[in-house]
Protein backbone atom coordinates (compact mmCIF):
# COMPACT_ATOMS: atom_id res chain seq x y z
CA UNK A 1 0.00 0.00 0.00
CA UNK A 2 0.99 3.29 -1.04
CA UNK A 3 3.38 5.06 2.05
CA UNK A 4 1.26 7.41 4.35
CA UNK A 5 4.26 9.92 3.65
CA UNK A 6 2.61 10.34 0.11
CA UNK A 7 -0.36 12.17 1.23
CA UNK A 8 -0.70 15.48 0.34
CA UNK A 9 -2.82 17.67 -2.03
CA UNK A 10 -2.24 21.08 -3.73
CA UNK A 11 -1.18 23.77 -0.94
CA UNK A 12 -1.41 21.01 1.60
CA UNK A 13 1.73 19.18 2.81
CA UNK A 14 2.18 15.64 3.69
CA UNK A 15 2.54 16.71 7.96
CA UNK A 16 -0.17 18.84 7.08
CA UNK A 17 -2.58 15.90 5.38
CA UNK A 18 -1.54 13.97 8.57
CA UNK A 19 -2.41 16.21 10.91
CA UNK A 20 -5.94 16.45 9.04
CA UNK A 21 -6.23 13.10 9.75
CA UNK A 22 -5.24 12.52 13.21
CA UNK A 23 -7.07 15.90 14.11
CA UNK A 24 -10.44 15.23 12.00
CA UNK A 25 -13.03 13.41 13.57
CA UNK A 26 -12.37 9.74 12.78
CA UNK A 27 -14.94 6.78 11.99
CA UNK A 28 -14.83 3.22 10.95
CA UNK A 29 -17.19 2.62 7.85
CA UNK A 30 -20.57 1.05 8.39
CA UNK A 31 -20.23 -2.82 8.25
CA UNK A 32 -22.05 -3.22 5.01
CA UNK A 33 -19.94 -0.54 3.30
CA UNK A 34 -17.00 -2.55 4.37
CA UNK A 35 -18.43 -5.89 2.98
CA UNK A 36 -19.37 -4.37 -0.19
CA UNK A 37 -15.79 -3.14 -0.79
CA UNK A 38 -14.35 -6.12 -0.09
CA UNK A 39 -17.45 -7.39 -2.87
CA UNK A 40 -16.80 -4.66 -5.31
CA UNK A 41 -12.54 -5.14 -5.74
CA UNK A 42 -13.29 -9.10 -5.82
CA UNK A 43 -15.80 -9.07 -8.18
CA UNK A 44 -14.30 -6.26 -10.29
CA UNK A 45 -10.75 -6.71 -10.46
CA UNK A 46 -10.59 -7.26 -13.78
CA UNK A 47 -12.76 -4.11 -14.75
CA UNK A 48 -11.26 -2.01 -12.74
CA UNK A 49 -11.57 0.49 -15.32
CA UNK A 50 -15.41 0.89 -14.44
CA UNK A 51 -14.31 3.51 -10.94
CA UNK A 52 -14.30 6.59 -14.06
CA UNK A 53 -17.66 5.92 -15.14
CA UNK A 54 -18.76 5.80 -11.20
CA UNK A 55 -17.41 8.94 -10.16
CA UNK A 56 -18.16 11.24 -13.18
CA UNK A 57 -21.34 9.71 -13.23
CA UNK A 58 -21.30 10.92 -9.30
CA UNK A 59 -20.27 14.54 -10.40
CA UNK A 60 -23.02 14.30 -13.26
CA UNK A 61 -25.59 13.39 -10.45
CA UNK A 62 -23.72 16.68 -8.16
CA UNK A 63 -24.44 18.86 -11.35
CA UNK A 64 -27.99 18.32 -12.05
CA UNK A 65 -29.06 18.78 -8.40
CA UNK A 66 -26.97 22.33 -8.55
CA UNK A 67 -28.63 22.85 -11.93
CA UNK A 68 -32.08 22.12 -10.73
CA UNK A 69 -32.23 24.10 -7.51
CA UNK A 70 -31.20 26.84 -9.68
CA UNK A 71 -34.29 27.07 -12.05
CA UNK A 72 -35.82 28.23 -9.02
CA UNK A 73 -33.00 30.38 -7.25
CA UNK A 74 -30.02 31.53 -9.28
CA UNK A 75 -28.85 32.73 -6.34
CA UNK A 76 -27.34 28.98 -5.82
CA UNK A 77 -24.70 29.46 -8.25
CA UNK A 78 -23.13 32.53 -6.71
CA UNK A 79 -19.60 33.20 -8.42
CA UNK A 80 -19.74 29.91 -10.22
CA UNK A 81 -22.38 29.36 -12.79
CA UNK A 82 -20.16 27.17 -14.94
CA UNK A 83 -20.80 23.60 -14.32
CA UNK A 84 -18.56 21.50 -15.23
CA UNK A 85 -16.38 17.86 -14.77
CA UNK A 86 -12.18 18.48 -14.94
CA UNK A 87 -10.01 15.79 -14.84
CA UNK A 88 -6.26 16.21 -13.88
CA UNK A 89 -3.56 14.31 -14.10
CA UNK A 90 -0.75 14.66 -11.36
CA UNK A 91 1.89 11.91 -12.72
CA UNK A 92 4.72 13.01 -10.28
CA UNK A 93 2.49 12.07 -7.32
CA UNK A 94 0.82 9.96 -8.91
CA UNK A 95 -2.75 11.44 -8.25
CA UNK A 96 -6.25 11.54 -10.37
CA UNK A 97 -8.26 14.10 -9.72
CA UNK A 98 -12.12 14.28 -10.50
CA UNK A 99 -13.59 17.90 -9.79
CA UNK A 100 -17.11 18.79 -10.38
CA UNK A 101 -18.91 22.30 -9.77
CA UNK A 102 -21.84 20.10 -8.53
CA UNK A 103 -23.93 20.53 -5.51
CA UNK A 104 -20.69 19.59 -3.01
CA UNK A 105 -21.49 18.05 0.36
CA UNK A 106 -21.22 19.19 3.73
CA UNK A 107 -19.54 18.00 6.67
CA UNK A 108 -22.48 16.15 7.93
CA UNK A 109 -22.74 14.77 3.59
CA UNK A 110 -19.58 13.42 3.62
CA UNK A 111 -19.53 11.51 7.00
CA UNK A 112 -23.27 10.43 6.00
CA UNK A 113 -23.02 9.49 2.01
CA UNK A 114 -19.83 8.48 1.75
CA UNK A 115 -20.07 6.15 4.94
CA UNK A 116 -22.33 4.44 4.82
CA UNK A 117 -25.55 2.46 2.64
CA UNK A 118 -28.85 4.38 3.03
CA UNK A 119 -30.33 2.07 0.70
CA UNK A 120 -33.06 -0.72 1.31
CA UNK A 121 -32.19 -4.01 -0.68
CA UNK A 122 -28.49 -4.42 0.53
CA UNK A 123 -29.73 -7.93 1.03
CA UNK A 124 -30.37 -8.52 -2.20
CA UNK A 125 -27.86 -6.86 -4.06
CA UNK A 126 -25.09 -8.92 -1.74
CA UNK A 127 -26.76 -12.29 -3.05
CA UNK A 128 -26.60 -11.18 -6.55
CA UNK A 129 -23.60 -10.01 -6.79
CA UNK A 130 -22.51 -13.20 -5.32
CA UNK A 131 -24.60 -15.43 -7.71
CA UNK A 132 -22.63 -12.83 -10.53
CA UNK A 133 -19.58 -14.88 -9.97
CA UNK A 134 -16.96 -14.45 -12.63
CA UNK A 135 -19.09 -11.90 -14.88
CA UNK A 136 -17.66 -8.83 -13.97
CA UNK A 137 -19.89 -7.65 -16.49
CA UNK A 138 -22.88 -8.50 -14.34
CA UNK A 139 -21.49 -7.56 -11.38
CA UNK A 140 -20.25 -3.81 -13.01
CA UNK A 141 -24.02 -3.36 -13.74
CA UNK A 142 -25.46 -4.20 -10.76
CA UNK A 143 -22.71 -1.71 -9.06
CA UNK A 144 -24.34 0.64 -11.19
CA UNK A 145 -27.76 -0.03 -10.89
CA UNK A 146 -27.68 -0.28 -6.87
CA UNK A 147 -25.62 2.80 -6.95
CA UNK A 148 -22.99 1.95 -4.83
CA UNK A 149 -20.00 3.16 -6.72
CA UNK A 150 -18.28 5.83 -5.17
CA UNK A 151 -16.58 2.72 -3.24
CA UNK A 152 -15.17 1.46 -6.96
CA UNK A 153 -12.70 4.01 -6.31
CA UNK A 154 -10.78 1.65 -4.08
CA UNK A 155 -10.28 -0.79 -7.32
CA UNK A 156 -7.72 1.57 -8.37
CA UNK A 157 -6.41 3.60 -5.16
CA UNK A 158 -5.62 2.78 -1.76
CA UNK A 159 -5.93 6.16 -0.36
CA UNK A 160 -9.43 8.37 -1.47
CA UNK A 161 -9.13 11.75 -0.42
CA UNK A 162 -12.19 14.18 -1.06
CA UNK A 163 -12.56 17.62 -0.54
CA UNK A 164 -15.92 19.19 -0.81
CA UNK A 165 -17.52 22.80 -0.71
CA UNK A 166 -21.16 23.06 -0.20
CA UNK A 167 -23.31 25.87 -0.36
CA UNK A 168 -24.53 25.42 3.22
CA UNK A 169 -20.90 24.45 5.17
CA UNK A 170 -17.40 25.64 4.84
CA UNK A 171 -15.03 23.38 2.64
CA UNK A 172 -13.91 20.10 4.46
CA UNK A 173 -11.45 17.10 3.25
CA UNK A 174 -12.72 13.54 3.52
CA UNK A 175 -9.54 10.75 3.76
CA UNK A 176 -9.25 6.88 3.77
CA UNK A 177 -7.85 4.08 2.86
CA UNK A 178 -10.51 2.04 2.82
CA UNK A 179 -10.29 0.27 6.61
CA UNK A 180 -11.31 4.30 8.76
CA UNK A 181 -12.11 7.70 7.38
CA UNK A 182 -11.58 10.96 8.69
CA UNK A 183 -13.34 14.31 8.37
CA UNK A 184 -11.63 17.67 8.84
CA UNK A 185 -12.22 21.28 7.87
CA UNK A 186 -9.82 22.43 5.11
CA UNK A 187 -7.54 24.94 6.24
CA UNK A 188 -7.10 26.30 2.91
CA UNK A 189 -10.19 27.58 3.36
CA UNK A 190 -12.93 27.87 -0.22
CA UNK A 191 -10.49 26.62 -2.99
CA UNK A 192 -13.75 24.72 -4.58
CA UNK A 193 -15.79 27.73 -4.93
CA UNK A 194 -18.18 25.39 -4.70
CA UNK A 195 -18.47 21.31 -5.65
CA UNK A 196 -16.50 18.05 -5.21
CA UNK A 197 -12.89 17.48 -6.04
CA UNK A 198 -12.13 13.43 -5.69
CA UNK A 199 -8.40 12.52 -5.49
CA UNK A 200 -7.06 8.89 -6.23
CA UNK A 201 -3.65 8.36 -4.47
CA UNK A 202 -3.38 5.06 -7.30
CA UNK A 203 -2.14 2.05 -6.49
CA UNK A 204 1.04 0.84 -8.07
CA UNK A 205 -1.16 -1.69 -10.31
CA UNK A 206 -3.32 0.60 -11.58
CA UNK A 207 -1.01 3.59 -12.59
CA UNK A 208 -2.07 3.08 -16.47
CA UNK A 209 -5.11 5.39 -15.03
CA UNK A 210 -2.05 8.18 -15.39
CA UNK A 211 -1.99 7.86 -19.03
CA UNK A 212 -4.12 10.60 -21.15
CA UNK A 213 -4.98 8.21 -23.88
CA UNK A 214 -5.97 5.61 -21.50
CA UNK A 215 -8.61 7.92 -19.83
CA UNK A 216 -10.13 9.41 -22.91
CA UNK A 217 -10.65 6.19 -24.23
CA UNK A 218 -12.50 5.19 -21.07
CA UNK A 219 -14.46 8.80 -21.04
CA UNK A 220 -15.41 7.90 -24.27
CA UNK A 221 -16.51 4.22 -23.60
CA UNK A 222 -18.25 4.89 -20.86
CA UNK A 223 -19.35 8.72 -20.40
CA UNK A 224 -19.91 9.53 -23.72
CA UNK A 225 -23.22 10.86 -23.12
CA UNK A 226 -23.35 12.77 -20.25
CA UNK A 227 -24.80 16.01 -20.24
CA UNK A 228 -21.79 18.01 -18.87
CA UNK A 229 -18.74 19.18 -20.35
CA UNK A 230 -15.98 16.96 -19.30
CA UNK A 231 -12.54 18.70 -19.08
CA UNK A 232 -9.03 16.13 -19.23
CA UNK A 233 -6.14 17.97 -18.09
CA UNK A 234 -2.18 17.00 -18.08
CA UNK A 235 0.23 17.60 -15.42
CA UNK A 236 2.87 20.48 -16.31
CA UNK A 237 6.42 18.44 -17.62
P1 LIG B 1 -25.28 6.71 -5.67
O1 LIG B 1 -24.60 7.57 -6.67
O2 LIG B 1 -26.10 5.67 -6.35
O3 LIG B 1 -26.10 7.43 -4.65
P2 LIG B 1 -22.58 6.27 -4.78
O4 LIG B 1 -21.90 5.24 -3.94
O5 LIG B 1 -22.04 6.40 -6.15
O6 LIG B 1 -24.14 5.93 -4.83
O7 LIG B 1 -22.49 7.67 -4.05
C1 LIG B 1 -22.95 7.83 -2.73
C2 LIG B 1 -23.41 9.22 -2.44
O8 LIG B 1 -22.28 10.07 -2.20
C3 LIG B 1 -24.22 9.91 -3.51
O9 LIG B 1 -25.59 9.58 -3.44
C4 LIG B 1 -23.99 11.39 -3.18
O10 LIG B 1 -24.88 11.79 -2.16
C5 LIG B 1 -22.59 11.39 -2.60
N1 LIG B 1 -21.60 11.80 -3.62
C6 LIG B 1 -20.70 11.02 -4.23
N2 LIG B 1 -19.96 11.73 -5.12
C7 LIG B 1 -20.41 13.01 -5.06
C8 LIG B 1 -20.06 14.24 -5.73
N3 LIG B 1 -19.10 14.29 -6.67
N4 LIG B 1 -20.75 15.36 -5.39
C9 LIG B 1 -21.72 15.33 -4.46
N5 LIG B 1 -22.10 14.21 -3.80
C10 LIG B 1 -21.46 13.06 -4.09
MG1 LIG C 1 -23.13 6.85 -7.95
Amino acid sequence: AREEEAIKIDGLNVAQMKELREKGEKSEFQAEVSRMMKLIINSLYRNKEIFLRELISNSSDALDKIRFMSLTDKEVLGNNPELEIKIKVDKENRVLHITDTGIGMTKQDLIKNLGTIAKSGTNEFFKKMQESGEESKQASDLIGQFGVGFYSAFLVADRVVVTSKHNDDIQHIWQSDSIQFSVAEDPRGNTLGRGTTVSLYLKEEAQEYLEQETLKTIIKKYSQFINFNIYLWASKV
